[in-house]
C-alpha cells in the first residue's frame, strides 16, 4: 500500500518536530514517521534562545513549554573552588515577554512537547515507524520506505526533510558527505535534585583541574557538566553514587547539598559536522542531519527549529498549491541551502571558539581572564549570536 502525502518527515526529535509544527501551522499535509526514541535524552541539552523562542510562540509551543515548567534563566556566575564568586553578569532579556529571555526545560520535555504541539496541527500526522530508504524517480527523492509494524510500506511526496540526527540515513542515502570531526574530550551530564547558586544560572565552577558547569532546571533542579580529557570520562562513570557525589562535592563545594542516582548520569561525546549540501531534488536536511556543533554555544536545537522555520516559509507556498510545481520547489531548497548552510558554517566556527574559551586549552588555569571572558553581553554576545541562535545576526557580524 502506497501513501500520499505532501511532506514526509523523518525523525520527531527537535528538528522534524519543529518542521512538523511549522508545516502544520501553514496547512501542509505532513508524515512524521519517528522509530521510538532509543537514548535517554534527559540530560542532553535545556537552553532555548529568544530568536528560536519566538518561532515556538507563534506556533503554539513557547506556552506549552511554560505550561511544562519553562525556568527564564537571568543569571551567568563564574566561581573558582579556592578564590570563590569571580563574576556575575546579568543575562539581558531580549525583547519583551516570555519570548524575550533563554530559557531552560529539560530536553526529553522539549521533545515531548513539541511532539505533542505537531499532533495537534489537523494537517499534520505521526507514524511509528523507521525509515529503511529514500524512494527515487527520474533522479529525484519522491518518497520513503519504512518498516511499520512489522510490514515494510511506502509512502510519497514532494518533499522528504530528514530530521534523523546526527547518523542520518537521509543525508547517506542521498550521497551528501559530512565532514564530521570528533573532539577529543567528552562529557558526563548528572540532572541532580537541589539549588543552584543563584537560582535560574549557569554557573561555571573552576578548578586547578578543569570545569563544571551548573545549570538550573525547573522545579529545583539542575544539570551538572563535566568536562573530561578523553578516558577520564571512564574513571567517572565506575565509580560508585557516593564517590561520584564526593568528586562533584570536592571541586564545586556549594554543591554539598545535591542527590542524584545512577540513572541521572550521561555521557557524551561531543562533535562537529556540517554536510556539504542541505538539499537534493525532493529532499532538505534540518538540525542534526545537516549540522553538528560543540554544545558550549547552546545552539543545536535553536539551529534546527530556526532552520524549520525558514524552511517551511520558502516551501509552503509550493507545497500548498494545488499542483506541486516541481522547479519552484527545488529553487525554494535551493534559497533554503543558501542562507542557512553557511549561517551553520558560522554558528559551528562561533561554539568551537566559545568551547576554546569556556572549556577547552586549559582555559581555567587563569580563572580571572576565565571570568572577563564569560561576560554574555561582551565578547560572545553578538546580537546574541554568540550562543549561535541567530544565524541571520552572525552573517551580519562576518560582513555578509
Ligand atoms: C551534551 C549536549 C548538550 C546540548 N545542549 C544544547 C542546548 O543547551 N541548546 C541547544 O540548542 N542545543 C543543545 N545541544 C544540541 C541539541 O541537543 C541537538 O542539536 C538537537 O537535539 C538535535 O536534534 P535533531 O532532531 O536534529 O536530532 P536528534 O535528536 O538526533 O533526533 C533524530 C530523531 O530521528 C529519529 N530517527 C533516526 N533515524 C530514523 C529512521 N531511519 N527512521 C525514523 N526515525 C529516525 C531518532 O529516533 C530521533 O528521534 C546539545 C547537545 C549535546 C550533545
Amino acid at each position: 500500500m502506497t501513501t500520499e502525502t505532501r511532506a514526509i518527515v523523518v525523525g520527531a526529535a527537535v528538528a522534524g518536530s519543529a518542521v512538523a509544527n511549522a508545516f502544520g501551522a501553514q496547512g501542509i499535509p505532513t508524515l512524521v514517521i519517528e522509530k521510538g526514541f532509543e537514548r535517554d535524552n534527559s540530560t542532553r541539552g535545556d537552553f532555548l534562545h529568544p530568536p528560536t523562542l519566538r518561532f515556538l510562540d507563534a506556533w503554539g509551543v513557547l506556552d506549552a513549554l511554560f505550561d511544562d515548567g519553562a525556568l527564564p534563566i537571568y543569571h551567568l556566575a563564574v566561581s573558582h573552588r579556592t578564590l570563590g564568586r569571580l563574576a556575575t553578569y546579568e543575562i539581558r532579556a531580549r525583547g519583551q515577554g516570555r519570548a524575550g529571555r533563554t530559557i531552560a526545560v529539560p530536553h526529553d520535555r522539549i521533545e515531548a512537547v513539541m511532539k505533542g504541539c505537531a499532533q495537534r496541527w489537523p494537517s499534520v500526522t505521526l507514524l511509528e515507524g523507521t525509515v529503511t530508504g529514500l524512494l527515487r524517480e527520474g533522479g529525484r527523492v519522491v518518497g520513503a520506505r519504512a518498516r511499520v509494524g512489522g510490514e515494510e510500506r511506502e509512502f510519497r511526496a514532494p518533499l522528504v526533510v530528514g530530521c534523523d540526527g546526527a547518523m542520518s540515513l537521509v543525508r547517506r542515502e542521498l550521497g551528501i558527505e559530512s565532514d564530521r570531526y570528533l573532539y577529543d574530550h567528552y562529557f558526563v551530564y548528572i540532572q541532580a535534585d537541589g539549588p543552584t547558586d543563584p537560582p535560574a544560572a549557569i554557573h561555571f565552577c573552576l578548578d586547578e583541574t578543569g570545569v563544571i558547569m551548573v545549570a538550573s532546571r525547573p522545579r529545583r533542579r539542575m544539570r551538572i557538566a563535566i568536562y573530561c580529557e578523553r578516558g577520564a570520562q571512564n574513571d567517572l562513570l565506575r565509580r560508585s553514587d557516593a564517590d561520584l557525589r564526593a568528586y562533584v562535592t570536592y571541586r564545586v563545594p556549594w554543591l554539598r547539598d545535591i542527590h542524584f542516582t545512577r540513572e541521572d548520569v550521561h555521557v557524551y561525546a561531543v562533535a562537529r559536522a556540517l554536510a556539504e549540501a542541505f538539499w537534493a531534488p525532493g529532499a532538505a536536511l534540518v538540525g542534526d542531519a545537516a549540522h553538528t556543533t560543540h554544545p558550549a554555544g547552546a545552539t543545536g536545537m535553536n539551529l534546527a527549529i530556526s532552520g524549520a522555520a525558514r524552511l517551511a516559509e520558502l516551501v509552503a507556498p509550493v507545497l500548498a498549491a494545488e499542483a506541486v510545481d516541481l522547479d519552484a520547489l527545488d529553487a525554494a531548497l535551493r534559497a533554503y541551502q543558501a542562507e542557512r548552510r553557511p549561517a551553520a558554517a558560522l554558528a559551528l566556527e562561533h561554539n568551537h571558539q566559545q568551547a576554546g574559551r569556556i572549556w577547552m586549552n586549559g582555559c581555567h588555569l587563569d580563572p580571572y581572564t576565565y571570568a572577563r571572558n564569560a561576560d554574555p553581553n561582551a565578547g560572545w554576545g553578538v546580537e546574541g549570536a554568540g550562543w549561535g541562535e541567530n544565524p541571520a545576526a552572525l552573517l551580519r557580524s562576518a560582513g555578509y
